[in-house]
């Protein structure tokens, strides 16, 4: 068990990064202290910002040996309380965020060996710079970093074409509980030897090890983009559209996004410079994007002749196919502003949840029923990654209603959608991870062999339970 850390042990942590890489006093610690959205609010006596691996194996050398726990922090923009220290002031905390390096690219190789603490948009600024495209995009990428990325396995709004953050992997350099550092950052896209061991930290939200590097993958650049903004009458008939553009573009689908009216009204309403370019009153609104790097696939042609052949059967209401830059990005934007318009509108209960594709209807059917019955002071907006059936299933305070009642109710409504979800044979986290706040239904849910095989990969790789305790692991 981990215990607070003497004051012997907090010198030699300050001394292993030396002057102006640490902070002690209150208001310095303030940004470290708390997550994201406000739910934890924790308390640590020293915050560590290492610039290299060297520094980050010192430290951990120092905290395995002291028994002192560590609480590795990205951008701090994670969903689940998961880079946050607990109540304790035991904890100590590691900003990745000096390890800010591009350390080479490999345009031939198609890969990048990046530091963890480089922000997402970095990655991308780096790749695009070669040439190259580094398809990870989230809401968050000018904060989020790298290592946040593969600590938490981000998903995002090109899962469709590329994978998640798992699937850009190709070699990982971590550091582990004791100080070793495991340095595997190759560019191979064949490797057969023996177990896959870096997939194991991927995801982990930094309780098996430190991640200070990655290789990722890169992909061509692409040259011809189709944006459209669609209606839709129901989600059926959003997914029978999914299958027939996958039919007729394979994998140039990128992007397929549902949002409900209700996502709609909110952002134009809330936020600046939206607008909503189609029919108003559509009962729900998909921003479908296509990508190739041939310049000459002439993709709006191809989205135009399949939505109107949608439109046809019955499947689109109406429709808009971006026919410029600005028309692109404004149909972007009313998508990236959907959390900032539900934060604007009040509370809300949120679920970032996943099922198979095809049963994302019955989801969002049996979801809103049980949001009638149990939550009825609010109002579902559920929106997000159709194509990878991964909703952001989430539950707005109508105005005007009791805010504590409903408060009140999110703890039961949230065990009911699991078990609706569990019952469809989906996940609780689709994206976001465990961390703390999810750690308890996650125990009670896992399979008992699975969760026993990661406490053993636990306990195997970080025997005094020094790495993040009390996240994804209960
Ligand atoms: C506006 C907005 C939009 C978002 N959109 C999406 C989305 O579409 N898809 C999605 O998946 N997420 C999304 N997120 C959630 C969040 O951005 C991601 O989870 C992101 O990957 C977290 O990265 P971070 O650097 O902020 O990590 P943090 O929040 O700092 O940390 C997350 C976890 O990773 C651990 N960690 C951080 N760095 C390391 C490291 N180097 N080694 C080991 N462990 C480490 C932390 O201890 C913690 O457990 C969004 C968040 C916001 C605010």
């Amino acid at each position: 068990m981990p215990r607070p850390p003497s004051r012997d042990t907090l010198n030699e942590l300050k001394a292993a990064v030396g002057s102006g890489s640490w902070f002690d006093s209150q208001e310095d610690l303030a940004p470290y202290i708390v997550d994201f959205r406000r739910l934890y609010r924790g308390v640590t006596p020293l915050a560590l910002l290492p610039r290299d691996a060297a520094q980050v194996s010192k430290i951990l050398e120092i905290c395995n040996r002291d028994e002192v726990a560590v609480v590795p922090h990205g951008g701090n923009t994670g969903y689940c309380g998961a880079a946050t220290p607990d109540e304790s002031g035991s904890q100590i905390v590691l900003s990745m965020r000096r390890l800010n390096r591009v350390r080479r690219l490999y345009a031939a190789n198609d890969s990048m060996i990046i530091e963890a603490g480089c922000t997402l948009a970095e990655a991308q600024t780096a790749a695009r710079d070669a040439d190259r495209l580094f398809p990870l995009s989230l809401g968050s990428e000018g904060t989020a970093q790298i290592g946040g990325n593969l600590s938490t396995n981000a998903g995002g709004t090109a899962v469709l074409r590329y994978g998640m953050m798992r699937d850009l992997v190709l070699g990982l350099e971590v550091v582990l509980a004791d100080g070793r550092v495991m340095s595997s950052l190759k560019s191979l896209r064949k490797d057969n030897t023996g177990y896959d061991v870096k997939s194991l930290f991927i995801g982990a939200e930094g309780t098996l090890g430190l991640i200070t590097a990655a290789s990722l993958k890169l992909f061509p650049l692409p040259a011809d983009t189709a944006t459209a903004l669609v209606a839709v009458d129901s989600p059926q008939h959003a997914l029978d559209l999914l299958s027939m553009l996958r039919t007729a573009a394979g994998d140039q689908v990128t992007t397929f996004e549902l949002m409900p009216r209700l996502a709609v009204e909110l952002t134009v309403k809330h936020v600046a410079g939206v607008a909503n370019p189609l029919a108003q009153g559509a009962a729900w609104y998909l921003l479908i994007e296509l990508t190739s790097p041939n310049p000459r696939q002439n993709l709006a042609a191809l989205l135009t002749d399949e939505l109107q052949r949608a439109a046809t059967e019955g499947m689109v209401e109406d429709a808009l196919i971006a026919t410029s830059i600005a028309q692109s990005l404004a149909m972007w934007k009313l998508r990236e502003s959907v959390p900032e318009a539900q934060r604007h509108h009040g509370a809300s209960l949120k679920h970032d949840i996943s099922v198979p594709v095809s049963s994302v209807p019955k989801l969002i059917e049996d979801g809103s029923a049980l949001v009638r019955r149990l939550a009825p002071e609010g109002d579902v907006l559920g929106y997000g990654h159709l194509g990878d059936g991964n909703l952001h299933f989430n539950v707005s305070l109508r105005p005007g209603a009791d805010s504590t009642a409903f408060l009140r109710r999110g703890e039961q409504l949230e065990r009911a959608i699991f078990d609706l979800v569990d019952s469809l044979g989906g996940s609780i986290s689709a994206e976001h991870g465990i961390g703390r706040l999810k750690a308890a239904e996650f125990a009670s849910r896992a399979d008992p062999v699975e969760l026993s095989v990661m406490r053993d990969l636990k306990r195997t790789l970080d025997p005094k339970g020094i790495l993040n305790p009390g996240k994804v692991l209960t």
